[in-house]
């Protein structure tokens, strides 16, 4: 089953609108020959409108950083998926380490983001990953069992085919120490027999696995050559387009 390649930028809290802007247009300028691999950026929630009108009709998907579940009412400060998807982002990014570290959420807010993530018609992009303690006790797979059956808690088939599952080993956010080939290969394999274990052998096969973490054009194409590794999650690299595009054209450098 050939999966569409997903790289996509988490643009976190960097950039004001004209920056943003500015980036995005040159970017999908950068891409515009590019085929095979899905490109997405995931700018600040003020800049997307306008980023969507400078990524129309281009090769680049638009994407937000996360969302509220509620569909709307008095949640100072809050977004909703309603929100998102007519500012144009078409994906939602879920469960970020930052998120659950510095804003406390847990695999049962996470369950209902992604529930009205897919209400509001965005396609979720689910972050799992543990930390450098976590893999120190042995915790990994149980970590991921976790993040995973609890995230995806009451979801039916057609509700997580959009779905994207992005790994994220914590220690390896930020650091410039990405995962091994062997670390993201082991869990990839885990990740994907979790999904079959939830939902069916099928619906595992399509669902896109990201990794995520220190990804720069000096390590994508190893990671990309692993069997169940189908794009990446890309934060600090994401930031500079000439770096990014090095990353988006793994496919030619292979
Ligand atoms: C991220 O924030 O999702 C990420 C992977 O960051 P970085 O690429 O900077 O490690």
């Amino acid at each position: 089953m050939k999966r569409m390649p997903l790289i996509a930028g988490n643009w976190k809290m960097f950039k004001t609108v004209p920056e943003a802007v500015e980036t995005a247009t040159r970017l999908a300028d950068a891409c515009r020959e590019i085929q095979n691999v899905e490109i997405m950026i995931a700018p600040a929630f003020v800049t997307l409108p306008l980023v969507a009108e400078a990524v129309k009709n281009t090769r680049v998907h638009l994407g937000a950083q996360n969302l509220y579940f509620e569909p709307e009412g008095a949640f100072t400060g809050e977004i909703s998926a309603d929100m998102l998807s007519t500012a144009g982002a078409e994906y939602v990014i879920i469960g970020h380490s930052e998120r659950r570290h510095y804003f406390f959420e847990t695999d049962e807010m996470i369950c209902k983001k992604i529930k009205a993530a897919v209400t509001g018609g965005l396609k979720p992009i689910l972050c799992i990953g543990e930390t450098e303690s976590l893999r120190e006790q042995g915790k990994t797979f149980l970590t991921l069992d976790k993040q995973v059956s609890d995230g995806l808690q009451g979801l039916g088939p057609d509700e997580i085919k959009d779905l994207v599952l992005a790994y994220e080993p914590v220690w390896a956010i930020g650091t410039g120490k990405s995962a091994d080939a062997a670390q993201v290969e082991e869990a990839h394999q885990y990740l994907r027999s979790l999904l079959e274990k939830q939902f069916s052998l099928d619906l595992a096969k399509t669902i896109r696995i990201l990794y995520g973490g220190s990804v720069k054009p000096e390590n994508i194409n190893e990671l990309m050559r692993i069997t169940d590794v189908d794009g990446a999650l890309v934060g600090g690299a994401s930031l500079d387009v000439h770096t990014f595009t090095k990353i988006i054209k793994f496919d030619t450098q292979l």
